[in-house]
């Protein structure tokens, strides 16, 4: 009966293999040892706090990668009366959705946070469209915009016209006002914007932008803070897209898995299916586990994520703000930037990111928004304990010292991780993905 295991005696003798597999020929302990070690010499949420502002690494419930595989067995091409299941997550994600933000509809087809921004943009270009208003040419984002925003616009076909921010971080009303026309198809914010500050002038740019005849667009990438407590639906939005591997549970990061279901208001539903962003139904393992958190944490408690978040990145903000320059000093929400070391001497913000791996800790994002030349910007999330954002604290403070009193330290940082100063251009570009058998 072992005989059976040699499968060569099942294949026709035509659809042999003449030459031998390149394989490398090594055992199974090995092969776990190599891949267990690989996976060690990354950093990962698991593994250590990630305070990256503007993109919410959060540690996620295990619960939901739990489930997920339950449902690998399933077909998008299935007849739908075998999916019943699937089309009650849809379903209750629709409504979900739409009670959290205060839109109406959602597609579920972006499978990014950026595929979210195109597809509610081919929205907006569509509406005005079926109006028979083609001057609509234009969309403003502001100089405090994720990268992604202008990006966006531009492959959607728009212009893009930059409206600035004032000295308090805020969108710049009255250099809004000016660039309103029969032109512009619409805005696209954040609120909290990317410094983590809230726009409080959000209904008169709401009421501005209408009143030209464009539409306000929202990226929701980081709802976190905004949980229960305020909807871009209620702000005056249009048009938005939420980050389901940010808010609401997956673990994301190396390009993968996402979700970015687009949100519209009212007179935006007819037109919601329009744009055919992706195949089938979107990222199906991605909106399963934003239904599993959204139901294992329920309503009330999803309220709490937003106080946490804020909590906790104002409680590193003044614990931090002697040892590091604080451009912006007002309360922030979910996140915040600072403006490199307060009496760093030449010690870049680089330095600083790097110096943090070797204390185990992952570094914030860096130069980035680029309003402030040595920015380091920090989101804690709301999923962290007291104890990780003290050590962070103390560390940070330990850094600032060592600035000043040994700061070659700080230049040539990391000096305990695997590898130091990578060129950053070429490891995106030119990876080396695979073993080489030369
Ligand atoms: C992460 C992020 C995006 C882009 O999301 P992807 O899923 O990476 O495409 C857009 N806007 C903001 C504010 C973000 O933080």
């Amino acid at each position: 009966m072992f005989d059976s295991c040699d499968s060569t005696k099942d294949v026709q003798q035509s659809l042999w293999r003449s030459t031998p597999l390149n394989l490398p020929e090594v055992s199974e302990p090995d092969v776990v040892r190599h891949y267990t070690n690989l996976s060690q010499m990354n950093f990962g949420v698991d593994t250590g706090f990630y305070p990256l502002g503007s993109c919410t690494m959060k540690y996620n419930p295990k619960i939901n990668e739990e489930i997920v595989p339950q449902f690998n067995g399933i077909h998008p091409l299935q007849p739908a009366q075998t999916v019943q299941g699937v089309q009650a997550v849809y379903d209750f994600m629709d409504k979900a959705l739409a009670e959290i933000t205060g839109m109406k509809r959602f597609t579920f087809l972006p499978c990014a946070g950026a595929h979210g921004e195109l597809t509610g943009l081919m929205l907006m270009k569509e509406y005005h469209l079926r109006r028979g208003d083609t001057a609509r040419t234009k969309v403003i984002v502001p100089d405090s915009a994720h990268g992604t925003n202008p990006a966006s616009a531009a492959v959607c076909g728009f212009d893009i016209v930059v409206v600035k921010s004032r000295p308090d971080g805020l969108v710049d009303v009255e250099d809004l006002k000016p660039l309103l026309g029969p032109d512009i198809a619409g805005i696209m914010m954040t609120n909290p914007n990317t410094l983590g500050l809230f726009e409080r002038d959000i209904k008169e740019i709401a009421s501005l932008v209408h009143g030209c005849g464009g539409l306000l667009y929202y990226d929701g990438a980081n709802m976190n803070p905004l949980l229960g407590v305020v909807r871009p639906g209620d702000m005056g939005f249009d048009i938005m897209h939420l980050n389901l591997h940010k808010t609401f549970s997956t673990p994301h990061g190396g390009g993968g898995p996402g979700s970015g279901p687009v949100g519209v208001a009212e007179r935006l539903v007819p037109i919601v299916d329009v744009p055919k962003t992706s195949g089938f139904h979107g990222n199906f393992g991605v909106i399963l586990r934003a239904c599993a958190y959204i139901l294992t944490i329920g309503r009330e408690n999803l309220k709490m994520a937003g106080p946490l978040a804020t909590l906790a990145a104002n409680y590193i903000k003044e614990s931090l703000k002697d040892s590091y320059k604080l451009p912006i000093p007002t309360v922030c929400k979910h996140e915040f930037v600072f403006d490199g070391l307060a009496d760093g001497g030449d010690v870049t913000t680089l330095d600083v990111a790097k110096r943090l791996l070797d204390y185990g800790f992952h570094a914030p994002t860096i130069y980035f928004p680029l309003l402030f030349h040595q920015a380091l910007m920090i989101e804690p999330t709301e999923t962290e304990s007291k104890e990780t954002l003290d050590a962070f604290i103390d560390v940070m403070h330990l850094i600032a010292r060592e600035a000043s009193e040994n700061p070659e330290l700080l230049h040539t940082a990391p000096h305990n991780t695997p590898i130091g100063r990578p060129d950053e251009t070429a490891a995106a570009r030119q990876p080396i993905l695979k073993y080489s058998f030369d």
